[in-house]
């Protein structure tokens, strides 16, 4: 059996967006569920369109999600941009002569055409036909081409310079129907599409040509996109086979759109990948959530590393309905995920938003403050703002000490009481589970009341409404820290 190859073509138009990584996602997922082989190339031939840096961005974002591309336009062991494969080049601008080869065959054979219209003669004729409530297509009758200026005026007009495209002659009749596996069959009248332009007047090829020739020619078995090119792709199947080449399975995803069932757009807020790294999502948490954006398990399973979703991914559940992009919740997905780490990996992901944040964290360790401050964060943004009362406590009014359902001399002898229980505690025990030991019984046994004591040293430790439990912030703080945060809460009340 042929190998599976997907690949993932963007256009390096402007940063890497949460569709296109949906895309990759599944060109992946379906790739390695069959062991094959997954690949990136670059389309980059409208030179209008380019934005300088997009192309890195691209790679760089597929690193980052953790599916790096097998082949194609991939970084170097420095982290440069480099090509990898067999079927290079992967990048559009440098496979012109390829693209020139393939139109003039299609010229030679009568499949494509020379056409010499300026922009306002186009502009003109749609004009007409929306007029005369007509389908707006290249009028080839009517226009300025080969067909109707005859081969030796076409050559006349070429030799002298004359600036042309090459345009598809798409059959007169008959319907173009292929078998889409998302949406099943697909068909087309042959006498509403479009003589697409396969060259244009730059010397570069347009998409349509490019990307037939190069799925073609990178022996690419199967093409996944979004929705809004399932009316190009009877072009491509037609283009397919005017080559005399066998088309590779296509399949169309649903469309991405927001919670007011908006397509998504940078419009209505952050869509590139990067944005969301750059916000502190996990690429754990966004695989998983861009894996449920149009697919689903069909099982109760919602937490999937990306062995498992390699392991589960079948296109068949695969829906047609439009995925709705809830950022709810990717922050359930990503909290769950900051949960998950292994404490160590999280601090090492948490430190450039420790240096951004501009906390000075001193001699604490940043293990220590992580384990902390991942409690009630969202994203890795959030831990360095969670942990700031550890490293400078924030000042606080006397009366947040007392417990709600207690009074300010309760406060001040259960503050009292536990600074001294404390103090029996050796330093080689002070961890959280010691700590919790030691108290908990004793309050207990004691009848304190957990609320009485619990509270004000709650408060006393981190000087907050809300904060993680005591015995967590004492482990952290060590013992001195503690008891001295504790000494200066009884002196507030005092
Ligand atoms: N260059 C196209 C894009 O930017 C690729 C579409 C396709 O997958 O064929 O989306």
């Amino acid at each position: 059996m042929k190998k599976i190859r997907t690949r993932i073509p963007p256009s390096p138009t402007g940063m890497f967006h949460v569709g296109s990584l949906r895309t990759a996602l599944f060109d992946y997922l379906f790739a390695k569920n069959a062991g094959g082989e997954f690949l990136l190339r670059i389309e980059d031939t409208d030179r209008k369109r380019l934005v300088e840096g997009a192309t890195e961005n691209i790679v760089k974002s597929l690193f980052w999600a953790s599916i790096p591309p097998d082949e194609g336009v991939t970084l170097d062991a420095n982290g440069n941009l480099t090509q990898v494969g067999e079927c290079g080049p992967y990048i559009q601008s440098e496979r012109l002569d390829i693209y020139q080869k393939a139109a003039q065959q299609l010229l030679d054979a009568g499949h494509a055409y020379y056409a010499f219209d300026t922009p306002e003669e186009l502009d003109e004729m749609r004009k007409r036909q929306q007029l005369n409530k007509q389908p707006t297509i290249y009028d080839r009758a009517g226009m300025k081409n080969q067909y109707t200026v005859g081969d030796d005026e076409t050559k006349r007009l070429l030799d002298a310079g004359e600036k042309y495209v090459i345009r598809l002659k798409i059959p007169e009749e008959g319907t173009t129907t292929y078998t889409d596996l998302i949406r099943g069959e697909v068909s087309f009248e042959n006498r509403l599409i479009d003589d697409q332009v396969l060259m244009k007047t730059d010397g570069f090829p347009t998409y349509h040509l490019a990307v037939v020739v190069d799925d073609h020619m990178m022996g690419i078995t199967h093409v996944f996109r979004g929705e809004e090119w399932v009316s190009s792709t009877p072009k491509h199947y037609i283009l397919y086979d005017m080559f005399g080449w066998q088309a590779p399975v296509h399949a169309h995803f649903p469309l991405l759109v927001n919670e007011k069932k908006q397509k998504l757009s940078k419009r209505h807020g952050d869509v590139s990948v990067f944005d969301f790294k750059e916000k502190g999502y996990l690429p754990e948490a966004m695989i998983n959530f861009v894996a449920f954006l149009g697919w689903n398990p069909g099982t109760e399973q919602e937490i999937f590393t990306l062995e498992e979703l390699i392991e589960a991914f079948d296109l068949e559940k695969v829906n047609k309905a439009a995925a709705v992009f809830n950022d709810e919740k990717l922050d359930c997905y990503n909290k769950e995920w900051m949960k998950r780490l292994a404490i160590e990996d999280l601090a090492e992901r948490a430190k450039p938003f420790f240096e951004a944040s501009g906390l000075e964290t001193g001699d604490w360790k940043l293990k220590d403050l992580v384990k902390i401050g991942r409690e009630r964060a969202t994203t890795l943004a959030d831990i360095p703002e969670n942990v700031r009362f550890i490293v400078d406590q924030p000042d606080y009014a006397a009366d947040m000490l007392v417990w709600k359902k207690a009074d300010v001399d309760d406060a001040k002898d259960k503050l009292a009481k536990i600074s001294e229980k404390l103090t029996e505690i050796a330093d080689t025990d002070w961890t959280e589970e010691r700590i919790q030991e030691a108290i908990m019984p004793w309050i207990k046994e004691n009848d304190y009341g957990n609320g009485n004591v619990l509270w004000p040293t709650r408060v006393a430790l981190s000087g907050l409404e809300r904060s993680p439990g005591p015995f967590e912030i004492m482990a952290v703080l060590g013992k001195e820290e503690s008891l001295e945060r504790i000494g200066k809460a009884l002196s507030k009340l005092s």
